[in-house]
């Protein structure tokens, strides 16, 4: 795992070192962002437990993607999309993760995806170890599904031209998750709604699925009417003898300028996608602790441990109901 500048703050006698993880799907500072301000928009009752531990769900956000790329673990790479465009006529599309299970086959689920179901079976997962009071399995699960909440809401994640190879635009998932936001996103609003109980996960699974679809063709679309005018300097970063720069995944490496006019031509976009992902993560982690008969979380951790992060929760909250966040370090060196 790629390792980035250490981040240092006090907090009463607490020291916390908090060092952001890997990039890739929303990059580091997008996952990184979602988990974090979604432990902001949670309930009281919930709040506090999730502080506690807010720099592990915040760098385990990361984790699906270090599964993939590190450990090349092949059965994750299908848990991070979806080719809606490949699965046919949607009505006809079985929407549970048992009916899926029961229709599709290993082979197809790799070819085509998982992403939905695999939102579903996290959140009975979820529900569970919130059933069970089961501490880690909590965090964990929770940081997990924030990830994948993440990625349901990147619409490249849902498309089978999701990296622009269906039209000659290779490099546009990245510069979309992950070379925006490094670039602008300091200045987006992470303050979202607060957690909602979502009486349907299944609907809403797929509801994000359709939105996402759509922005899929948007943003092709927006980049389209952009590169066609600009000849390849302005478009790409280039080397010393011309050629166009790759970054360490092979994929050519879009010019500062070229991010900024496509993010203004996005008309905000890529922060909603985030805002969208911070609040129903929030709402989903809501949703399995009700659904699990509201469990009492302040039982878990120490109360003294309870106590002295109280004061750093409270500095965090005021901190992000003005739109940011403490402790994520968005340079990718260590040093
Ligand atoms: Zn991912």
């Amino acid at each position: 795992m790629k390792l980035s500048k250490a981040t240092v703050y006090f907090s009463g006698a607490a020291l916390i070192l908090f060092i952001a993880g890997t990039l890739i799907s929303w990059g580091k500072f997008g996952h990184a962002h979602i988990n974090r301000a979604a432990v902001m928009a949670l309930p009281p009752a919930m709040q506090a437990y999730y502080f506690n531990h807010i720099d592990y769900i915040t760098q385990e956000a990361n984790v699906p993607d270090v599964r993939k790329y590190t450990y090349r673990d092949t059965a994750e790479f299908p848990r991070h999309f979806i080719h809606m465009e490949d699965l046919g006529n949607l009505d006809t599309v079985p929407k549970s993760y048992a009916a899926a299970m029961a229709r599709y086959n290993k082979r197809f689920f790799i070819k085509q995806g998982i992403l939905p179901w695999n939102i579903q079976f996290m959140m009975d997962k979820l529900t569970l170890a919130f059933k069970q009071k089961h501490a880690v399995d909590i965090l964990f699960l929770s940081a997990d599904l924030g990830h994948y909440i993440g990625d349901a809401y990147m619409p490249l994640h849902v498309s089978s031209n999701h990296d622009g190879l269906l039209t000659n635009r290779k490099g546009i998932h990245a510069m979309f998750e992950s070379q925006i936001p490094e670039q602008f996103g300091e200045a987006y609003n992470f303050h979202t709604k607060g957690a909602v109980y979502i009486a349907d996960i299944e609907k809403e699974t797929w509801r994000i699925m359709s939105e996402s679809l759509k922005a899929a063709d948007t943003l092709l679309q927006v980049d389209r009417d952009l590169y066609k005018n600009l000849p390849d300097n302005k478009i790409y970063e280039l080397d010393a003898a011309g050629k166009i720069k790759l970054n360490q995944y092979n994929e050519p490496v879009h010019t500062y300028q070229y991010c900024k006019l496509y993010q203004a031509g996005l008309h905000g976009m890529i922060e909603r996608k985030l805002r969208a992902s911070i609040a129903t993560t929030a709402s989903f982690w809501y949703t399995a602790w009700v659904n699990a008969g509201k469990p009492d979380l302040s039982k878990i951790d120490k109360k003294e441990l309870t106590l002295r992060n109280a004061q750093g929760m409270a500095q965090e909250r005021t901190l992000w109901k003005k739109g940011k966040l403490f402790g994520i370090d968005t340079d990718d060196e260590f040093n």
